[in-house]
C-alpha cells in the first residue's frame, strides 16, 4: 500500500512536471511570436526614433563671409551687424583704406575677425607688372596690419583672384604663376571665392536681388566663400542681415578663413588655372 502511494506520488509529480511544462511551452509559443513581430515592429520603430545624424565634417555646411577692398565709411555699421547677430567675417583690406580707418582694423581684430592681406594700392598695372613691385605692395600691408592690429596676418587674396587674366595686360609672362608659390612659401594661405554677392556691377542690383543671388549660389554648396566689397558706396551692408538669416536656415554655419583652414574645403574652392 505505502509502495502504491509512492507510485501515485510519482505520478502527480509527473504529471505536474508535464502540466508545467506544457504551460511553458504553450505561453512561451505565443510569447516568441511576439517577440518576433516585436523584433520586427521594433527594429522599424527603432529606424524611426533614431537620432539624426551629428554634424561631422561631411555634412557640414560653413559659408565664410570676406569683404573686400575696404575700410570705409560704412564698415564700423557693417561691423555692429555682425556682432548683433554673432557672425565674424574675414577683411581683405587694402592698405589705402586701412590708412584712413586703422580703427576699422583694431576693431576687427578685437571682435575676432580676421583681416587678411589685399593689397596696398589695388592697382593692376603696378602690382603685376613685376614680381619686385608685387612684393612691395604685399609687404607694406602686411607689415601695416601686424604693426595696426598687433597681428600677424597669415591669409591672402589675389586683387582679381588667382584666376585672374588682367595681369596678363600688364605682364605677358602669366606672372600669376610665380605669385602664388611666392605667397605660399611666405607662409600665407590665398583663398579665391565661389559666390559672388555682385553688388560692385556698373549697374548694382538692389538688396533684394543682391540677397536671392547669394542665397541661391550658396543653396547647394558646403563650403561657401562669399565675396562683398567693403568699398561703402554699395547697398551690401543692407543685404548682409537677410543674407545671415537665410543661410542659417539652410543650415549653414559662419566661419573665418585661416591659415589652417580645411584643405579639402580649400582644394574645392581654389582653382589656378591660368589660361
Ligand atoms: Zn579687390
Amino acid at each position: 500500500m505505502k509502495y502504491k502511494k509512492t507510485d501515485a506520488y510519482a505520478a502527480v509529480v509527473i504529471a505536474c512536471l508535464i502540466a508545467v511544462a506544457w504551460g511553458l511551452f504553450r505561453w512561451g509559443a505565443p510569447r516568441e511570436a511576439a517577440l518576433d513581430k516585436t523584433a520586427l515592429t521594433g527594429s522599424e520603430a527603432a529606424a524611426g526614433l533614431s537620432e539624426p545624424p551629428s554634424p561631422t565634417p561631411a555634412n557640414r555646411k560653413v559659408a565664410y563671409l570676406t569683404f573686400d577692398d575696404g575700410p570705409s565709411a560704412r564698415t564700423q555699421e557693417l561691423l555692429e551687424i555682425l556682432r548683433s547677430r554673432g557672425v565674424c567675417a574675414t577683411f581683405f583690406v587694402v592698405g589705402r583704406n586701412a590708412e584712413v580707418y586703422p580703427d576699422a582694423l583694431r576693431q576687427m581684430t578685437k571682435d575676432g575677425d580676421v583681416v587678411g592681406v589685399h593689397s596696398w594700392t589695388h592697382d593692376y598695372s603696378y602690382i603685376y607688372a613685376s614680381t619686385k613691385n608685387f612684393l612691395s605692395d604685399f609687404l607694406r600691408l602686411r607689415d601695416f596690419i601686424e604693426e595696426t592690429t598687433g597681428v600677424a596676418p597669415t591669409v591672402y587674396r589675389f586683387p582679381g583672384g588667382t584666376n585672374n587674366t588682367v595681369s596678363l595686360s600688364y605682364n605677358e609672362n602669366h606672372i600669376m604663376k610665380s605669385l602664388v608659390p611666392l605667397v605660399e612659401n611666405m607662409g600665407f594661405r590665398y583663398y579665391d571665392w565661389n559666390v559672388s554677392a555682385g553688388e560692385t556691377w556698373s549697374n548694382p542690383p538692389s538688396k533684394e536681388k543682391v540677397v536671392e543671388s547669394v542665397v541661391s549660389q550658396c543653396r547647394e554648396k558646403k563650403t561657401a566663400v562669399i565675396l562683398f566689397h567693403d568699398t561703402g558706396n554699395q547697398g551690401y551692408v543692407d543685404a548682409v542681415p537677410e543674407i545671415i538669416s537665410r543661410l542659417s536656415a539652410l543650415g549653414f554655419t559662419f566661419d573665418t578663413l585661416s591659415s589652417d583652414s580645411p584643405s579639402a574645403s580649400r582644394a574645392a574652392m581654389f582653382q589656378f588655372a591660368p589660361s
